[in-house]
């Protein structure tokens, strides 16, 4: 069964053919570090986890490279002002290599509570400053960019003679013109859509490094056609990011490299979805975004309880990866439902009994799965054919319908390998560790209630005190009894 996979470059599905099969190289555009990841961008790395678990599933041998930005990203993706790692550097009085430091192992964190594979490269931008400078010459040697006064600009109208600027999303240079900022007096751009590639420093610029046009820094698009090529060579099999990469990063990279060996990096363009909130995109800058944390532990304003990473992940594997996901707790709650009946089927299939006929059709489930994956990761559609089977393992279980040996392997082996290995989920411990937790104050409340009415004060005084040595801190009022974590 071959994969098809949605192409924004030819704005179809394709078959997914290998440069090299068994081997893929895979490219995900990877965090800035700057600040805490929010659930959108959980969302893109979930998605491309999922495609990454499916091409192994697959058997392919893949080199799945994510890059950390840490240098070069400028404030409003622009060309001018402070980096993003800068400007928090000097609001939190720190070095920007700690900000950075920080961020990294934060998101590290949180891709593994998602349950993320981690990729097998994970380079960054401050590590491959020469690669990037030494791309820089060459686009300038081939006369796609220019030197003005400590800054390398791509010419993209020069670029755009001979090339389709906006391939990618089929868009006519002259629009982009039309619907850009128009150069001012002080500009040293030729054109409205030339970008930098290499960015002189101001004096007060905290992370520059020398290079053959002075003191300075890397633009933020020539850092991944840089580690890209370097580890998957100039063409490549999948190039992947959030939609909202297409028009700008994307588009520049496909330009860097058709400049640097005249083509363009990769074969397959691949855009995942937004996350919205209330219809909006969720974006740091725009003030909506929620961080993993404060949706697990239900601190967001916006929700109404907390939701394990496990639910998240299948809340998000509910929508397929290029339809946009609107957060909300009511999905969220149906989420949590629908998570705890597929894990559970998973039990009940290792308790039901095996007969000698069987109502039930694995291999019709298999290839109906596999088929919907095979379409584009249609994640709804599978799963939805996998609800069908645990409705009738249920009926197995509940004797109004019969399973054979045969067919009882074959569901539990698909069962396994999807939950586990293919959408990537897994039991949740910790869920089970906090809820102990809960159920054991609340039968030490219950007993000390009823010592209280017992009038055994002793009794309900030790209670509380010896769980206050234990950090726990009991709050009586009128209406409630309540504890919290001191
Ligand atoms: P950044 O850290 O801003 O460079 O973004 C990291 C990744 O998250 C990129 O691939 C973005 O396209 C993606 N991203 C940003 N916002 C969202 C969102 N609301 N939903 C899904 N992906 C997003
Ligand atoms: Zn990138």
């Amino acid at each position: 069964m071959s994969l098809f996979l949605y192409n924004t470059l030819s704005r179809k599905k394709e078959e997914f053919i290998a440069i090299n099969p068994p081997f893929v190289g895979l490219y995900v555009c990877g965090p800035t570090v700057y600040s805490d990841v929010h659930l959108g961008n959980c969302r893109t790395f979930i998605s491309f986890d999922l495609l990454y678990r499916y091409l192994l599933q697959k058997n392919y041998k893949v080199r799945y490279v994510r890059n950390i930005t840490d240098a070069g990203h400028l404030e409003g993706d622009r060309d001018e002002g402070d980096d993003k790692f800068t400007k928090k550097a000097k609001l939190e009085q720190l070095e920007p290599m700690e900000i950075v430091q920080r961020y990294t192992l934060g998101f590290h964190e949180v891709m593994q509570l998602f349950n993320n594979l981690p990729p097998n490269i994970e380079p960054t931008a401050t590590g491959h400053i020469v690669e990037q400078i030494e791309m820089v010459k060459v686009i300038l040697k081939n006369n796609l960019a220019y030197e003005v006064n400590g800054t390398v600009y791509f010419d993209v109208e020069k670029y755009a003679k001979e090339n389709n600027y906006g391939a990618l999303t089929n868009r006519q240079l002259e629009d982009l013109i039309s619907n850009s900022r128009e150069l001012d007096g002080q500009d040293e751009k030729r054109g409205r859509l030339d970008f930098a590639l290499w960015i002189k420093a101001k004096p007060e610029h905290l992370m520059k490094w020398n290079s053959p046009w002075g003191e300075g820094f890397p633009g933020w698009h020539i850092e991944c056609s840089a580690m890209s090529s370097k580890y998957l060579g100039t063409t490549f099999d999948i190039h992947g990011g959030g939609m909202d990469l297409a028009a700008t990063h994307h588009t520049n990279e496909i330009a860097q490299s058709n400049a640097y060996c005249g083509h363009q990096p990769a074969n397959y363009w691949i855009h995942t979805n937004m996350l919205t909130v209330n219809g909006q995109r969720m974006g740091k800058s725009l003030g909506n975004a929620f961080l993993p944390h404060e949706l697990f532990n239900g601190s967001h304003a916006l929700l109404e309880k907390g939701y394990s990473p496990m639910t998240v992940r299948f809340f998000m594997l509910q929508t397929h990866y290029r339809s946009t996901l609107d957060f909300s707790n009511d999905a969220l709650k149906a989420a949590e439902k629908g998570f705890d009946r597929f894990m559970n089927a998973l039990e009940t299939l290792e308790k039901i009994k095996v007969s000698t006929t069987s109502t039930v059709d694995a291999e019709m489930y298999k290839q109906n799965c596999f088929a919907a994956m095979d379409d584009d990761l249609n994640t709804p559609i599978a799963l939805a054919h996998l609800f069908d089977a645990v409705r009738q393992i249920n009926s197995v279980y509940a004797g109004t319908e019969t399973i054979d040996n045969s067919n009882l392997t074959e569901l539990k082996k698909l069962f396994h390998t999807f939950a586990f290995d293919i959408f990537g989920l897994k039991k949740e411990n910790e869920k089970s560790t906090e809820s102990l937790e809960e159920n054991l104050v609340s039968i030490l409340l219950e007993l000390r209630k009823e010592a209280k009415e017992n009038k055994n004060y002793a009794a309900s005084d030790a209670i509380r005190d010896k769980l206050k040595n234990i950090g726990i801190e009991i709050k009586d009022s009128k209406e409630a009894t309540t504890w919290e974590k001191i």
